[in-house]
């Protein structure tokens, strides 16, 4: 009897362990789904914040219809932007072709055209699209020494601008607050930084989900590049404390 009871007991443990183990780890995608519903959720909040602000109600406008319109306008800005810039070919060039087209290209996006430009620190990926093509501009030769899980770190985050279309709902959101208020643009502007940075916050999970290596890319480029800090990015040692924590929360997932 006694040799029974800590056979059940034994077995019981073993259980106990084994539902433990289960509880306390989660899986790579449960760490995924909870960490981008949770930017998601931060974006919408601070989306709702600025509606609440200047009272908009958007049963009286069609965004469908103004989104056109941005659409429009922010091609022809695309268009302007690029026309100065040179198009040669390198080795550069095409290494970043290479791990760019790797993100960017599919639906609805069926092209890609790399801009090199030596004089430029930053990188930008713009989409245009009408042409349904992307932009890469960046310094190819500098870009090209990097760790090809930095770059791809790198143009993940863009790529979550483009998916989540951020830069138009922002500017839709500001012209809603302009015709609900007589509020001034620059008022409109800074009260629209909260949004502009749960985007950027945003991007930088949808990033660091993606895999621990390009989580640890986007840390490895903000450290070596300190200095994004601006009214509309959150600072760069909060979006590496993030990184950083997420990180080691995949890292420790099964
Ligand atoms: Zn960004």
């Amino acid at each position: 009897m006694k040799r029974y009871i800590s056979l059940i007991a034994a077995a019981l443990l073993t259980s106990c362990s084994i539902g433990i183990t289960a509880y306390d780890t989660p899986t790579k995608q449960a760490v995924k789904d909870k960490w981008m519903k949770w930017a998601n959720d931060n974006v919408d909040q601070q989306r709702d914040n600025f509606f609440d602000l200047y009272k908009i109600n958007i049963a009286h406008f069609n965004p469908n219809e103004m989104m056109g319109q941005f659409i429009a306008d922010y091609d022809q800005a695309v268009e302007k932007e690029l026309s100065g810039c040179t198009n040669e070919e390198s080795t550069s060039k095409s290494a970043i072709y290479a791990i760019a087209s790797k993100i960017f290209l599919g639906n609805p996006h069926q092209k890609l055209e790399i801009v090199h430009n030596k004089e430029l620190k930053d990188i930008g990926v713009t989409p245009h699209y009408t042409d349904q093509k992307i932009f890469v501009t960046a310094n190819c030769d500098t870009l090209a020494q990097e760790d090809p899980t930095v770059i791809e770190g790198i143009l993940l985050h863009e790529k979550s601008h483009i998916v989540h279309a951020d830069p138009l709902i922002s500017n839709l959101l500001q012209c809603l607050a302009f015709y609900s208020s007589d509020d001034t643009n620059e008022n409109i502007e800074q009260n629209n930084y909260a949004f502009q940075k749960a985007c950027e916050t945003r991007a930088d999970i949808y990033s660091a989900v993606n895999s621990v290596d390009h989580g640890q890319g986007l840390i490895t480029f903000f450290e070596k590049y300190m200095g994004h800090d601006s009214p509309h990015h959150p600072k760069d040692e909060d979006r590496i404390a993030l990184l950083k924590k997420i990180k080691a929360e995949l890292d420790a997932a099964s």
